[in-house]
């Protein structure tokens, strides 16, 4: 329903001013969502159920939060002494970065290349603007299949984190070992091959987690095999590279 409505309002208004206005949109569908079944980690609402996408993602009615995002919430609060963490958070969803607000951590810094999220900075990941060992946890979602150098990547995320400190990291993945090549550069090539017009490779967890250790990292895979109904959570996986 909530596509559909997206969809009939795309046809009729402009893709920017539904850019901007997409939270009324969701805000008027959030009305048929009322109650209390479910509860959103992120925007902390309860609603009956949340918005089912065409391609199975759970979207919360009120903050747009997709599972991943209510997850690594999660995530971030399991980890020891918030207060005093210096957190750099790499294309920040809205409501995400409203919750780290409020959860008053050391400092929290947010970071965007590309221009499609709010942030404080606009570092490039390929050489990141900062002095070393600066960071307790970095949160690097859905980043690294968009960066052709992705081991220089790696390695400087690498070299701002502090010692012992955390970097959360997710892409797609598919089995069997990483896909990439270069020589496929139009979008609609990178389409058919990576999933997406701006992604240039597909990661395999072992792939990745190979190339996190090449440089360093400790690696958890976090293997979430069953979904939360009650929060929305979906089957993922999450690598969590340690600095030793
Ligand atoms: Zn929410």
């Amino acid at each position: 329903m909530y596509e559909k409505v997206k969809k009939i309002a795309k046809q009729l208004i402009p893709h920017r001013l539904i850019k901007k206005h997409e939270d009324k949109l969701r805000g008027l569908v959030a009305l048929s969502y009322k109650g209390n079944n479910v509860t959103c980690t992120v925007c902390d609402n309860s609603f009956s159920k949340f918005i089912k996408l065409e391609n199975g993602d759970l979207l919360c009615p009120n903050c747009g939060s997709l599972p991943r995002t209510r997850r690594l919430i999660e995530l971030i609060e399991v980890e020891n002494n918030l207060e005093i963490k210096k957190v750099l958070h790499f294309s920040p969803p809205k409501g995400f970065r409203e919750k780290l607000r409020k959860l008053e951590l050391g400092s929290y810094i947010t970071t965007d290349y590309e221009g499609e999220f709010d942030a404080d900075k606009r570092l490039n990941i390929e050489a990141i603007e900062e002095t070393d060992n600066q960071y307790d946890i970095i949160i690097c979602y859905h980043v690294l299949e968009h960066i052709i150098k992705d081991e220089q990547a790696i390695g400087e995320l690498y070299r701002v984190l502090k010692q012992e400190g955390v970097c959360f990291i997710q892409t797609p993945f598919k089995d069997g070992d990483i896909y990439e090549d270069y020589s496929i550069t139009s979008r609609t090539g990178r389409l058919e091959h990576f999933g997406q017009e701006d992604h240039v490779r597909v990661y395999s967890v072992e792939g990745l987690k190979k190339r996190l250790e090449q440089k360093g990292f400790v690696v958890e895979v976090l293997n979430f095999n069953e979904p939360e109904n009650k929060k929305g959570f979906a089957r993922e996986v999450v690598l969590k590279a340690i600095k030793k």
